[in-house]
């Protein structure tokens, strides 16, 4: 028997009993993994065991890829109208927002993030990307293109066929809707692996896969660690596209693993390091309240957080003072308290990784305008952390913290703060604060990036593509751009009157 997982939550903001199987799913059905190992899942606000779920071996991917053959070839693919595919892509949508609650609750117990965050921002988002896709399905057409008379040519859109995915533990449900939305619309069949961190809402959506009707063996959801079920899944014959979201490290591996096999196709989302500039003509107010929610959004925990932090020098110690008031009013604390707007970091490693880079950043004469510290003594927390006197080739400056750590610097002028901000290996995001149009929109442009966020940050819509420059990725996700990522383009060439 497949393990149970079920936990009473008794909080003001969610009370409630949630149980649900956490097998494998493989072919529409929760089963144990081949080797019958399981793994702990700990909760990251205290460190204590939560459950164990199922664990899948190089075997279970097999039997994974296999399901998902048989259902390309025989209930999906191109077997089923875009229409029909679009239906049960919206049904989804629709139980994700009737179990908002509970799976909000398991989202805030399995990744810290707060209740009432990931139930108006991962939860929710999810569920709009879900009809997002379920709204293209039916309008992936291809092309009429025109030759000459004697020729008829036109282009066919078709899935790929079995793709596999693998996602992280940042958002561990949008994740897996930003994955599944596109793939699912064109017709593919998926092989997904959630990381071993942050289990839990993939296998609750698994339930809803099911009760929505999609036919099974469509979607197949593996636990298991990046070595063996990530890197089985890369390297797999039988899967014809990967799409992965993680590391830079990773995403090499994930590429090689994929030249080595079937050149399956490969697209990545990866690290950054995102510049988030203020100039002086910046509305301040909104300009500080902005730069927060970008570094400290799910506690720094977000591939394009504003990290680095570029302020003009004529109102840089202003904006330092007023930052620094601003932070301290974010409250760092239990996930199911209301006003919560940080929990802890996801796990016992990357808690010491980031205060890793702290200490680094100290002995390297950094100084500490706040925070630097553990939050609490109990479970992963970590005070939001700002550091100021920073050099650009310090590792706090140059490398992807994925925590609450900021830094913050100054610049001069327009040709200064460019070279500053693309000084990185990475490319995925920035943001330009400044009332005057022009001069947003010029360094906007100039900027090596793949979103430019203008007087704001961290914004993201299922209609708009996101992705990176330089080592950030290859390819985009969300907006028609993704659909891309999921379709083989089919020529069509008809003789009409041509005699050889
Ligand atoms: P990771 O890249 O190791 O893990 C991401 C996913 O890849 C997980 O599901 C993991 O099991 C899987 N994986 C790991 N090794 C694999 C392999 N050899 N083959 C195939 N799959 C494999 O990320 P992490 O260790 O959890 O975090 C490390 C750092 O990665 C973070 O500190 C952060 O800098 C970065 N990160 C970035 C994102 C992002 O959204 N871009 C998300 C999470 C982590």
């Amino acid at each position: 028997m497949a393990p149970t997982f079920s936990h009473t939550f008794n909080h003001p903001s969610y009370s409630g009993k949630v149980s649900f199987p956490v097998g494998l799913f493989i072919d529409g059905k929760f089963v144990d993994g081949s080797e019958g190992k399981l793994i702990d899942v700990l909760n990251p606000s205290n460190g204590k065991l939560i459950g164990q779920i199922a664990e899948a071996s190089k075997a279970d991917v097999d039997k994974a890829v296999a399901a998902a053959h048989t259902a390309f070839n025989e209930s999906w693919g191109l077997k089923v109208p875009g229409f029909e595919r679009g239906k049960l892509l919206i049904r989804l949508a629709e139980l994700i927002e009737e179990h908002a609650d509970a799976l909000a609750a398991v989202e805030a117990l399995d990744n810290g993030k707060a209740f009432a965050i990931a139930k108006s921002f991962d939860v929710t988002e999810s569920a709009a990307v879900f009809r997002y896709y379920g709204g293209w399905a039916d309008k992936l057409h291809g092309k009429v293109i025109e030759t000459n008379p004697t020729k008829f040519g036109y282009t066919t859109h078709e899935p790929i066929g079995v793709v596999g995915q693998i996602i992280p533990w940042n958002f561990p449900f949008m994740m897996a809707a930003w994955k599944l939305g596109p793939a699912l619309a064109c017709g593919n069949t998926v092989v997904l692996k959630p990381s071993e961190f942050t289990p839990l809402s993939a296998l609750y959506l698994c339930q809803l896969i099911n009760e929505a009707g999609f036919p099974h063996g469509v979607v197949n959801i593996l636990n298991g660690y990046g070595s063996t079920v990530g890197a089985a899944i890369a390297e797999h014959m039988g899967i014809e596209k990967v799409a992965f979201t993680g590391s830079t490290l990773v995403g090499r591996s994930i590429m090689k693993a994929a030249a080595n096999s079937n050149l399956k196709k490969v697209t990545l989302e990866l690290g950054g390091k995102s510049p988030n500039i203020i100039f002086d003509d910046a509305d301040i107010e909104q300009a500080i309240r902005w730069t927060a929610f970008g570094m400290f959004f799910n506690h720094g925990q977000c591939c394009c957080a504003g990290s680095r932090v570029y302020v003009q020098a004529s109102i840089y110690d202003k904006f330092v003072e007023q930052f620094k008031a601003h932070v301290q009013t974010l409250k760092v604390g239990d996930p199911f308290d209301k006003e919560t707007f940080q929990g802890p970091q996801v796990s016992q490693i990357q808690f010491d990784r980031i205060m890793g880079y702290i200490e680094h950043g100290k002995e390297a004469g950094a100084t500490v305008a706040l925070g630097g510290k553990r939050h609490g003594t109990e479970g992963y927390f970590i005070e939001p952390t700002v550091f100021t006197d920073v050099k650009p080739e310090m590792k706090i400056v140059q490398e992807e913290i994925f925590g609450p750590v900021v830094v913050l610097a100054k610049f001069e002028d327009e040709d200064d703060i460019v070279h500053q901000a693309n000084d990185t290996v990475y490319g995925l995001a920035a943001a330009v604060f400044s009332s005057n149009v022009s001069r947003a929109l010029t360094v906007a442009q100039r900027l090596r990036a793949g979103t430019v966020w203008v007087n704001h940050y961290n914004k993201l819509h299922p209609q708009i593509p996101f992705g990176g420059f330089k080592q950030s990725g290859i390819g985009r996700e969300l907006g028609k751009y993704a659909l891309a990522n999921y379709t083989n383009v089919k020529a069509v060439q008809v003789n009409l009157t041509d005699k050889l």
